[in-house]
């Protein structure tokens, strides 16, 4: 049986147009994956596609990026598309750092911005 695709969204508010924007492109196919994000990132994602579901975790200052980091660690996220600003300081910047580095630690594919997760989504969806 082939697993249905268990990708992350998250994305930094100056990032999340962006986000919503990929993620209405590539509807369709998300539809069929199993997708997990932060707080509100989930919820503008949800708002603009109301065809998708997604398993929304706490806020990314909160303690979602930890969750999502602790579901990599376990083996249930197999990509993590995660739109960063690099322009903006955040006060959870460790939590961000740690959840990379948890990506890194289990080589899982992580796309930081919109042009990896475009090849990202081409490959996933091209077979
Ligand atoms: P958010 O969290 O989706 O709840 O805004 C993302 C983040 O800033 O890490």
């Amino acid at each position: 049986m082939i697993q249905r695709p268990r990708l992350a969204l998250i994305a930094h508010d100056e990032k999340k147009n962006d986000l919503v924007a990929f993620a209405e492109a590539h509807a369709a196919y998300l539809t069929g994956c199993d997708l997990v994000a932060t707080g509100t990132t989930g919820q503008r994602i949800l708002d603009a596609c109301p065809g998708l579901t997604l398993r929304r975790m706490k806020s990314g200052p909160l303690g979602g990026d930890q969750q999502i980091g602790a579901l990599i660690a376990e083996g249930k996220v197999d990509a993590l598309i995660f739109f960063v600003d690099p322009l903006t300081p955040m006060p959870h910047d460790v939590d961000v750092k740690a959840l990379m580095r948890l990506a890194i630690v289990y080589d899982i594919p992580m796309a930081l911005n919109l042009a990896t997760a475009e090849v990202l989504l081409r490959d996933h969806e091209n077979g």
